[in-house]
């Protein structure tokens, strides 16, 4: 169970769930940020320093406390680079959409007129054919026959050319259109667990944020499932990281068979997995926990080489219930608090949230 504690949070926003004084606090140290350390007040870095000052953000947190004791240049410069590497991809990918999706639309606008010109060419070389035809019959018709026959020439190699550029400009749109299918499978592979194809953290991160507004929105209950493998550093000293791996990816594998619809399971790092569970109250999250807990414990491990089984793996389990209004980070701590009990109280087992503090209500 060792990860760093508190300030865990999203990088996704639920500003508008924030409390106004809370909000107006928020804001008043980003700004003193931005003036003390001389920064550029831009809408990027008020964002960054909001999200310091409101802790819902860990890489955010971590990273600025880590050099709030440097120089003002070494706060700078880490913030600067922080709105490149934290933030940037979801820039970059709104970017690349959006002007991917613009110069799609644009292509097929110009598609369009080219067609347009291409049957006003066809018509034009039509008429000229009959024009042709026609003055077969005039007599002292030869030279104006000549002179119609070098225009339908000249109005053939045109009609070609632009039925060309029709094909080309398609087919631009077409290359546009698979970048940004590429795009966002990259998208989705950076937000999937290689090992167990699991949800990764950041994808975590995410789709808890979504869920959280949606069950404020809604007024929808909403659970969340912390679990971890109990003793999982005695299993890789006794039998090794690869076998160790083969049961994080069979844990992955009853976790993702054993949810259904809605239910997200991820890896939430290392050996603690998550599993977030829409329209569910705290029952429903124990029930669905403690099906996992007996799926996983009466799995066999088994070494593949000599068929001998070798260890049963077991998974402690603490869940919790969204409250509205209230971040992420404090559902995330309430779980985790109540899977520290769990593991105290002897592992292999599901322990619920306590129920001493009241729901909070959601202010302002
Ligand atoms: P507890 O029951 O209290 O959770 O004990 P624990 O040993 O499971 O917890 P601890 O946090 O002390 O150790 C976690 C271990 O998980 C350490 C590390 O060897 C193992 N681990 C984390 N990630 C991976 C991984 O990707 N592959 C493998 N094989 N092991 C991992
Ligand atoms: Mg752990
Ligand atoms: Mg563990």
């Amino acid at each position: 169970m060792s990860r760093p504690r508190g300030c865990t949070g999203n990088p996704l926003m639920l500003y508008e769930l924030d409390n106004k004084n809370d909000a107006r606090r928020y804001a008043d140290t980003a700004i003193q940020l931005i003036e003390s350390y001389d920064i550029n007040s831009t809408p990027d870095f008020f964002r960054l320093f909001y999200d310091y000052a409101s802790e819902r953000d860990p890489v955010v947190c971590s990273t600025l406390r880590e050099v709030s004791d440097e120089t003002p240049e070494v706060f700078r410069r880490t913030a600067e680079d922080l709105l490149f590497s934290h933030y940037g991809e979801d820039r970059q990918f709104r970017m690349l959409t959006e002007t991917g999706e613009a110069m799609q639309d644009e292509i097929m606008q110009v598609c369009q007129q080219v067609a347009n010109a291409g049957d006003d060419v066809g018509q034009f070389g039509s008429a000229l054919d009959g024009l042709e035809n026609g003055l077969g019959s005039i007599e002292g018709g030869v030279a104006i026959k000549t002179l119609v026959a070098q225009m339908l020439v000249a109005t053939r190699q045109m009609r070609v050319k632009s039925e060309q550029l029709e094909q080309d400009l398609k087919q631009s749109a077409n290359e546009i259109s698979n970048l940004q299918d590429k795009l966002a499978e990259s998208r989705k592979e950076a937000l999937t667990d290689v090992l167990t194809g699991l949800t990764n953290r950041a994808g975590f991160d995410r789709s808890l944020q979504r869920h959280c507004e949606n069950a404020a929105a809604s007024g929808d209950s909403l659970t969340l499932v912390m679990c971890d493998i109990d003793h999982f550093k005695r299993f890789n000293d006794t039998y090794g990281h690869q076998l160790g791996d083969q049961v994080l990816r069979l844990v992955g594998g009853v976790l993702h068979d054993g949810l259904k619809g809605r239910d997200v399971p991820c890896r939430y790092g290392g050996e603690e997995f998550a599993l977030i569970l829409p329209e569910t109250d705290l029952e429903g999250g124990r029930r669905v926990a403690e099906n996992v807990r007996q799926a996983i414990s009466s799995k066999r491990i088994v070494r593949k080489s000599t068929g001998e089984e070798i260890a049963r793996v077991t998974m402690s389990f603490g869940v919790s219930q969204y409250r509205t209004g209230e971040l992420p980070a404090s559902l995330v701590g309430r779980a985790d608090a109540a899977l520290y009990q769990a593991k105290t109280d002897g592992r292999n087992r599901v322990n619920l949230e306590p129920f001493a503090e009241p729901p909070r209500e959601a202010a302002d």
